[in-house]
């Protein structure tokens, strides 16, 4: 075989470049693509009622041919594609909007308001993206089914609930993905935002974001007159100090270098300047990129929070509480150095960037925990002119959760779609075998 002669590296691109959907391809399923991504930006629904959403894409699943699964942990749904013996490789979208109010004034805007769950009229925007995850994998999932031949194995794609609220992945793991459905050997999900261009892609092996917790803090004092504070125990005071004692945890007790945030996001208390309340409330955000510093902040938190309160002799212990929380997202680093070659040949080696953690929260760390190598990575949606303007000015594009996200949706979805075809087609090539290697090297992190 004349093959044998080439340099490897050759071989490899080759191989990497037939992983890549033809442009013949990508535009017979980008019509569809599109017009879902129309459909979902103008009927946005919010977290865990994506009842709609959701049986829009059920239904396009359905009719392209995959075996279509509703109602999976609340409003989730699974598309099975089986296609000979080989790996089981997971595709994820998100479903859910956020309740903002969409002031792009572009033509297809939402102009869409809900119930949420406490009962208020709130507006709801896909300022978060997730219509165009939607739209991208059914554009993969029409190319998939049609290539069959390109690819052995089973394709599992899932539309997830909930996943603004952190809940929807455990919610579709607890009704049993991975039992009834069976294990995938890799799961695959990307993020549109406006960080880097359209067209553009970046990975970040290893960790990609942090562990994130939030906690209330409700501290007990006795109230009374403002003019008689002898008669009380003021909690204003004693949060006050609180805060300032938190401070500590991440200047003074955790080691320096390691990556740590506490924020007091919120302080409520009183009514009435001359009213000594007799309760004070805050809420924390705590971000954190290890087990043991997670642990150790939060156990500083309890600490600090309860030796402040009997320094003023509280009636009561503060009630701490962690009311909710997400583990940091971690790329198998073997599978995203793996799938980097893939990309490139798809997208244009220029087009693919390594980018350093971020430190929002992402609910997909739920499928990686389960043992299973994660790759989730960035996907541009900047206009690149924009983008430019920005940067030369020194600011940024409005980001994911601004009532002004507008991803520039023509590249950024054509680019979504080239971008899981090429990194599904490439561990759809793989044996189990390869990919439970990943799989081990995992258990070690
Ligand atoms: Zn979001
Ligand atoms: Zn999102």
């Amino acid at each position: 075989m004349t093959w044998l002669r080439l340099p490897l590296l050759a071989v490899l691109t080759a191989v990497a470049c037939a992983q890549a959907p033809s442009s013949k391809e990508l535009e017979s399923v980008y019509p569809d693509a599109h017009a879902l991504y129309l459909d979902l930006h103008q009927n946005p629904e919010l977290s865990a009622h994506e009842t709609q959403t959701a049986a829009k894409l059920a239904a396009r699943w359905r009719s392209a041919g995959y075996d279509v699964t509703e109602h999976v942990g609340g409003t989730g749904v699974v598309a099975i594609l089986k296609n000979g013996p080989g790996p089981t490789i997971m595709l994820r979208t998100e479903l859910d909007a956020l309740p903002v109010e969409e002031k792009t004034g572009l033509p297809y805007a939402s102009k869409v308001h809900a119930k949420d769950d406490a009962g208020h009229d709130v507006p709801v925007m896909h300022a978060c993206g997730h219509d165009l995850h939607m739209a991208s994998v059914l554009g993969t999932a029409e190319i998939m089914v049609r290539s069959k031949d390109t690819w052995h194995g089973t394709l599992m794609l899932i539309g997830q609930p909930a996943e603004e609220t952190i809940g929807g992945a455990e919610g579709m793991i607890r009704d049993g993905l991975f039992t009834r459905f069976g294990k995938p050997d890799a799961a695959v999900a990307l993020h549109v935002g406006n960080v880097f261009p359209a067209g553009m892609v970046a990975i970040t092996p290893g960790i990609y974001n942090t562990n994130a917790d939030s906690v209330h803090i409700t501290i007990y004092g006795k109230g009374g007159h403002g003019a008689s504070p002898q008669t009380t125990i003021d909690p204003i005071v004693i949060a006050a100090r609180t805060i300032l004692a938190l401070q500590t945890i991440v200047s003074r007790e955790v080691k320096p270098g390691e990556m740590a945030v506490v924020t007091v996001g919120y302080i409520q208390a009183g009514t009435k300047n001359n009213i000594i309340p007799d309760q004070a409330e805050m809420g924390l955000t705590i971000r954190t990129r290890k087990v043991d510093v997670r642990q150790q902040i939060l156990a500083a938190i309890a600490r600090i929070s309860k030796a402040e309160a009997a320094a003023a002799n509280a009636p009561r212990e503060p009630l701490v509480e962690r009311y909710e929380g997400a583990d940091l997202v971690y790329n198998n680093p073997a599978l995203a150095e793996r799938l980097r070659a893939p990309l490139e040949a798809a997208l244009g080696k220029d087009k693919v960037v390594t980018a350093e953690p971020v430190t929002p929260s992402e609910d997909f760390s739920y499928f990686v925990e389960q043992g299973v190598p994660g790759f989730y990575f960035s996907l541009g949606g900047a206009d690149p002119e924009k983008l430019a303007q920005a940067k030369a000015a020194g600011t940024s594009l409005p980001s994911n959760h601004s009532p002004l996200f507008a991803p520039d949706v023509d590249p950024a979805l054509r680019a979504g779609i080239v971008a899981e075809v090429a990194v599904l087609r490439n561990l759809l090539n793989a044996s189990p075998e390869e990919l439970r290697k990943l799989a081990a090297e995992q258990q070690v992190h």
